[in-house]
Protein backbone atom coordinates (compact mmCIF):
# COMPACT_ATOMS: atom_id res chain seq x y z
CA UNK A 1 0.00 0.00 0.00
CA UNK A 2 1.77 3.56 -1.37
CA UNK A 3 0.14 7.12 0.04
CA UNK A 4 -1.88 7.07 -2.77
CA UNK A 5 -3.78 3.70 -1.97
CA UNK A 6 -4.00 4.31 1.70
CA UNK A 7 -5.64 7.89 0.94
CA UNK A 8 -8.44 5.88 -1.08
CA UNK A 9 -8.99 3.53 1.13
CA UNK A 10 -9.24 5.48 4.76
CA UNK A 11 -10.56 8.50 3.33
CA UNK A 12 -13.68 8.49 5.22
CA UNK A 13 -14.41 8.39 9.06
CA UNK A 14 -17.45 5.39 7.48
CA UNK A 15 -14.13 3.78 6.03
CA UNK A 16 -11.95 4.10 8.80
CA UNK A 17 -14.89 2.82 10.91
CA UNK A 18 -15.92 -0.69 9.06
CA UNK A 19 -11.81 -1.34 8.61
CA UNK A 20 -12.09 -1.32 12.62
CA UNK A 21 -15.28 -3.13 12.73
CA UNK A 22 -13.25 -5.84 10.55
CA UNK A 23 -10.51 -5.97 12.60
CA UNK A 24 -12.81 -6.11 16.10
CA UNK A 25 -15.48 -8.67 14.89
CA UNK A 26 -13.15 -10.87 12.85
CA UNK A 27 -16.70 -13.30 12.36
CA UNK A 28 -18.71 -10.75 12.20
CA UNK A 29 -20.70 -8.67 15.31
CA UNK A 30 -21.35 -9.99 18.54
CA UNK A 31 -22.88 -8.44 21.65
CA UNK A 32 -20.33 -8.24 24.61
CA UNK A 33 -23.40 -9.13 26.75
CA UNK A 34 -25.87 -11.91 25.18
CA UNK A 35 -23.21 -13.25 22.06
CA UNK A 36 -26.01 -12.15 20.14
CA UNK A 37 -24.67 -11.32 16.15
CA UNK A 38 -27.01 -8.80 14.97
CA UNK A 39 -27.23 -5.11 15.75
CA UNK A 40 -28.41 -1.81 14.40
CA UNK A 41 -26.05 0.84 13.66
CA UNK A 42 -27.05 3.24 16.33
CA UNK A 43 -24.98 6.17 15.14
CA UNK A 44 -21.40 7.11 13.77
CA UNK A 45 -19.27 4.20 15.91
CA UNK A 46 -22.23 2.88 18.41
CA UNK A 47 -24.02 0.09 17.76
CA UNK A 48 -26.64 -1.81 19.43
CA UNK A 49 -28.20 -5.09 20.19
CA UNK A 50 -30.74 -6.31 18.46
CA UNK A 51 -31.71 -8.95 21.17
CA UNK A 52 -31.21 -7.33 24.47
CA UNK A 53 -30.32 -3.72 23.31
CA UNK A 54 -26.97 -3.04 25.21
CA UNK A 55 -24.87 -0.72 23.50
CA UNK A 56 -21.64 -0.87 22.27
CA UNK A 57 -18.82 1.07 20.44
CA UNK A 58 -16.42 0.42 17.85
CA UNK A 59 -13.28 1.99 19.53
CA UNK A 60 -14.18 0.77 23.13
CA UNK A 61 -11.99 -1.27 24.50
CA UNK A 62 -9.66 -0.28 21.85
CA UNK A 63 -6.90 2.79 21.83
CA UNK A 64 -8.91 4.96 20.28
CA UNK A 65 -11.97 4.71 23.03
CA UNK A 66 -12.72 8.48 24.19
CA UNK A 67 -11.18 9.92 21.62
CA UNK A 68 -12.58 13.42 19.70
CA UNK A 69 -10.27 13.43 17.06
CA UNK A 70 -11.24 12.07 13.83
CA UNK A 71 -10.19 8.69 12.88
CA UNK A 72 -8.86 9.48 9.56
CA UNK A 73 -6.50 11.57 11.52
CA UNK A 74 -5.70 8.59 13.64
CA UNK A 75 -5.49 6.65 10.80
CA UNK A 76 -2.94 8.81 9.33
CA UNK A 77 -0.95 8.92 12.44
CA UNK A 78 -0.51 5.27 12.30
CA UNK A 79 0.06 5.36 8.86
CA UNK A 80 3.12 8.12 9.17
CA UNK A 81 4.64 6.31 12.37
CA UNK A 82 4.28 2.87 10.83
CA UNK A 83 5.69 4.52 7.24
CA UNK A 84 8.82 6.25 8.52
CA UNK A 85 11.56 3.64 8.58
CA UNK A 86 12.58 5.01 11.78
CA UNK A 87 9.80 6.22 13.45
CA UNK A 88 8.97 10.02 14.54
CA UNK A 89 9.03 12.14 17.01
CA UNK A 90 5.96 13.99 18.68
CA UNK A 91 7.08 17.40 17.42
CA UNK A 92 7.45 15.90 13.90
CA UNK A 93 3.99 14.11 13.96
CA UNK A 94 2.33 17.31 15.37
CA UNK A 95 3.72 19.07 12.61
CA UNK A 96 2.67 16.16 9.80
CA UNK A 97 -0.77 15.98 11.33
CA UNK A 98 -1.03 20.07 12.06
CA UNK A 99 -2.49 18.54 15.96
CA UNK A 100 -3.00 21.76 18.12
CA UNK A 101 -1.27 20.33 21.05
CA UNK A 102 2.10 18.30 21.53
CA UNK A 103 0.72 16.98 23.94
CA UNK A 104 -2.14 15.06 21.88
CA UNK A 105 0.97 14.40 19.27
CA UNK A 106 3.04 13.21 22.43
CA UNK A 107 -0.07 11.01 23.76
CA UNK A 108 -0.54 9.25 20.77
CA UNK A 109 2.12 8.02 20.19
CA UNK A 110 2.74 6.68 23.75
CA UNK A 111 -0.86 4.86 23.25
CA UNK A 112 1.00 3.49 19.61
CA UNK A 113 4.01 2.44 21.42
CA UNK A 114 1.87 0.39 23.96
CA UNK A 115 -0.11 -1.48 20.80
CA UNK A 116 3.24 -2.19 19.31
CA UNK A 117 3.55 -5.06 21.75
CA UNK A 118 1.66 -7.94 20.85
CA UNK A 119 0.08 -10.04 23.70
CA UNK A 120 1.22 -13.44 23.93
CA UNK A 121 4.00 -13.24 21.49
CA UNK A 122 6.06 -15.61 20.76
CA UNK A 123 9.24 -16.04 22.69
CA UNK A 124 12.85 -16.54 20.78
CA UNK A 125 14.41 -19.20 20.34
CA UNK A 126 17.67 -21.62 18.72
CA UNK A 127 21.03 -19.36 19.46
CA UNK A 128 20.30 -16.49 21.93
CA UNK A 129 23.15 -14.04 22.90
CA UNK A 130 22.47 -12.41 25.81
CA UNK A 131 24.48 -9.52 27.54
CA UNK A 132 22.90 -6.35 30.00
CA UNK A 133 24.06 -3.11 28.91
CA UNK A 134 23.47 0.31 30.31
CA UNK A 135 22.03 2.80 28.16
CA UNK A 136 21.21 7.03 28.76
CA UNK A 137 23.35 10.08 29.50
CA UNK A 138 26.78 8.65 28.89
CA UNK A 139 28.94 10.31 30.35
CA UNK A 140 32.76 10.91 28.19
CA UNK A 141 34.99 8.16 29.70
CA UNK A 142 32.35 6.96 32.52
CA UNK A 143 32.60 3.96 34.32
CA UNK A 144 31.27 0.88 31.99
CA UNK A 145 30.15 -2.60 33.35
CA UNK A 146 27.98 -3.45 35.97
CA UNK A 147 28.71 -0.48 38.55
CA UNK A 148 27.92 2.56 36.29
CA UNK A 149 25.14 5.00 38.29
CA UNK A 150 22.62 7.17 36.45
CA UNK A 151 21.67 4.79 34.10
CA UNK A 152 19.11 2.54 32.62
CA UNK A 153 19.90 -1.40 32.80
CA UNK A 154 19.11 -3.16 30.05
CA UNK A 155 19.07 -6.68 29.22
CA UNK A 156 19.34 -7.94 25.76
CA UNK A 157 18.40 -11.20 23.68
CA UNK A 158 19.52 -11.53 20.03
CA UNK A 159 18.62 -14.84 18.38
CA UNK A 160 21.54 -15.83 15.47
CA UNK A 161 20.51 -17.54 12.26
CA UNK A 162 23.18 -18.72 10.21
CA UNK A 163 25.36 -15.83 11.96
CA UNK A 164 22.56 -13.12 11.27
CA UNK A 165 20.55 -11.52 13.78
CA UNK A 166 17.33 -12.38 13.92
CA UNK A 167 14.09 -11.14 16.44
CA UNK A 168 15.21 -9.32 19.34
CA UNK A 169 13.74 -8.48 23.13
CA UNK A 170 15.22 -6.07 25.26
CA UNK A 171 13.93 -5.24 28.95
CA UNK A 172 14.62 -2.98 31.74
CA UNK A 173 16.07 -4.66 35.07
CA UNK A 174 16.92 -2.98 38.27
CA UNK A 175 20.21 -4.63 38.80
CA UNK A 176 22.17 -7.69 37.09
CA UNK A 177 21.15 -10.26 39.11
CA UNK A 178 20.40 -13.71 38.44
CA UNK A 179 16.96 -13.71 39.33
CA UNK A 180 16.55 -10.32 37.35
CA UNK A 181 18.84 -11.74 33.91
CA UNK A 182 16.84 -15.74 34.99
CA UNK A 183 13.50 -14.04 34.57
CA UNK A 184 14.64 -11.77 31.49
CA UNK A 185 15.96 -15.01 29.96
CA UNK A 186 12.27 -17.02 30.89
CA UNK A 187 9.82 -14.57 29.72
CA UNK A 188 11.62 -14.13 26.15
CA UNK A 189 13.07 -17.64 25.37
CA UNK A 190 12.15 -20.95 24.95
CA UNK A 191 13.18 -23.91 26.99
CA UNK A 192 15.89 -25.90 25.06
CA UNK A 193 17.61 -22.53 23.45
CA UNK A 194 21.45 -22.25 23.50
CA UNK A 195 21.96 -18.96 25.60
CA UNK A 196 24.89 -17.54 24.95
CA UNK A 197 26.68 -15.13 27.41
CA UNK A 198 29.97 -13.92 29.24
CA UNK A 199 31.65 -15.40 32.00
CA UNK A 200 28.81 -13.24 34.75
CA UNK A 201 27.63 -15.84 37.44
CA UNK A 202 24.24 -13.94 36.87
CA UNK A 203 23.82 -16.16 34.20
CA UNK A 204 24.71 -19.30 36.12
CA UNK A 205 22.11 -22.13 36.98
CA UNK A 206 20.60 -21.82 33.13
CA UNK A 207 21.06 -25.67 32.48
CA UNK A 208 19.22 -26.19 35.15
CA UNK A 209 16.08 -24.42 34.07
CA UNK A 210 15.90 -26.00 30.72
CA UNK A 211 18.25 -23.59 28.46
CA UNK A 212 21.81 -24.73 26.84
CA UNK A 213 24.53 -22.28 27.98
CA UNK A 214 27.54 -21.62 26.11
CA UNK A 215 29.78 -19.36 27.99
CA UNK A 216 32.04 -17.06 25.73
CA UNK A 217 35.39 -16.52 27.90
CA UNK A 218 36.75 -12.68 27.93
CA UNK A 219 39.80 -12.73 27.08
CA UNK A 220 40.58 -9.35 25.61
CA UNK A 221 39.68 -5.70 27.30
CA UNK A 222 37.48 -5.28 24.20
CA UNK A 223 33.69 -6.04 25.27
CA UNK A 224 32.24 -5.29 22.01
CA UNK A 225 33.91 -8.62 20.12
CA UNK A 226 32.52 -10.83 23.36
CA UNK A 227 29.23 -10.87 21.72
CA UNK A 228 29.05 -8.98 18.93
CA UNK A 229 25.56 -9.47 18.27
CA UNK A 230 23.92 -7.49 21.27
CA UNK A 231 26.90 -5.16 20.67
CA UNK A 232 25.56 -4.43 17.42
CA UNK A 233 21.95 -3.91 18.18
CA UNK A 234 22.83 -1.90 21.28
CA UNK A 235 24.75 0.59 19.33
CA UNK A 236 21.73 1.02 16.62
CA UNK A 237 19.48 1.31 19.70
CA UNK A 238 20.99 4.39 21.13
CA UNK A 239 21.61 5.78 17.54
CA UNK A 240 17.89 5.79 17.21
CA UNK A 241 17.11 6.80 20.63
CA UNK A 242 19.75 10.06 19.76
CA UNK A 243 18.42 10.33 16.34
CA UNK A 244 14.40 9.86 16.21
CA UNK A 245 13.70 11.04 19.35
CA UNK A 246 16.91 13.70 19.76
CA UNK A 247 17.53 11.52 23.17
CA UNK A 248 14.23 13.21 24.42
CA UNK A 249 13.50 10.32 26.24
CA UNK A 250 12.96 9.77 29.76
CA UNK A 251 13.45 7.23 32.02
CA UNK A 252 10.05 6.57 33.11
CA UNK A 253 8.96 5.62 29.54
CA UNK A 254 12.37 3.81 28.69
CA UNK A 255 10.36 0.60 28.51
CA UNK A 256 7.67 1.81 25.93
CA UNK A 257 10.56 3.38 23.18
CA UNK A 258 12.33 -0.11 23.65
CA UNK A 259 8.95 -1.80 22.41
CA UNK A 260 8.93 0.71 19.39
CA UNK A 261 12.65 -0.03 18.65
CA UNK A 262 12.20 -3.71 18.93
CA UNK A 263 8.69 -3.64 17.26
CA UNK A 264 10.63 -1.61 14.16
CA UNK A 265 13.50 -4.02 14.22
CA UNK A 266 11.60 -7.68 14.23
CA UNK A 267 10.24 -6.80 10.75
CA UNK A 268 12.70 -4.34 9.53
CA UNK A 269 13.15 -7.16 6.55
CA UNK A 270 9.22 -6.80 6.15
CA UNK A 271 8.88 -5.64 2.51
CA UNK A 272 5.29 -3.84 2.77
CA UNK A 273 5.05 -0.85 4.99
CA UNK A 274 1.31 -1.67 4.76
CA UNK A 275 1.70 -4.85 6.77
CA UNK A 276 3.37 -3.35 9.70
CA UNK A 277 -0.18 -0.68 9.33
CA UNK A 278 -2.21 -3.14 9.73
CA UNK A 279 0.00 -5.21 12.43
CA UNK A 280 -0.48 -1.92 14.86
CA UNK A 281 -4.20 -1.26 14.24
CA UNK A 282 -4.26 -5.27 14.87
CA UNK A 283 -3.15 -4.95 18.29
CA UNK A 284 -4.90 -1.21 18.68
CA UNK A 285 -8.12 -2.74 18.91
CA UNK A 286 -7.18 -4.90 21.70
CA UNK A 287 -5.84 -3.15 24.41
CA UNK A 288 -7.47 -0.69 26.48
CA UNK A 289 -7.27 3.18 26.44
CA UNK A 290 -4.87 4.74 27.99
CA UNK A 291 -5.04 8.48 28.96
CA UNK A 292 -2.42 11.36 28.72
CA UNK A 293 -2.68 11.18 33.04
CA UNK A 294 -1.91 7.19 32.82
CA UNK A 295 1.14 7.73 31.40
CA UNK A 296 2.24 10.24 32.90
CA UNK A 297 1.52 8.90 36.03
CA UNK A 298 3.79 6.22 35.53
ZN1 LIG B 1 -27.02 -8.31 23.45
Amino acid sequence: MNLIEFEKEFNTEEQCREYLFKLRWKDGYHCPRCQCDKAWQVSGVKYKCHNCGYQTSVIAGTIFQGTHKPLTLWFRAIWYVTSQKNGTSALNLQRILGLGSYETAWTWLHKLRRAMVRQGRDKLNGTVEVDEAFIGAPGKGGKRGRGAENKVLLAVAVEISDKKIGRIRIGVIDSASSENLHGFIETTIEKGSTIVTDGWRGYNGLTEKGYFQEIKKRKAEDEDTLLPHVHTIISLLKRWLLGTLQGSCSKEHIAYYLDEYTFRFNRRKSKSRGMLFYRLLQNAVQLQSTSYDDIISK
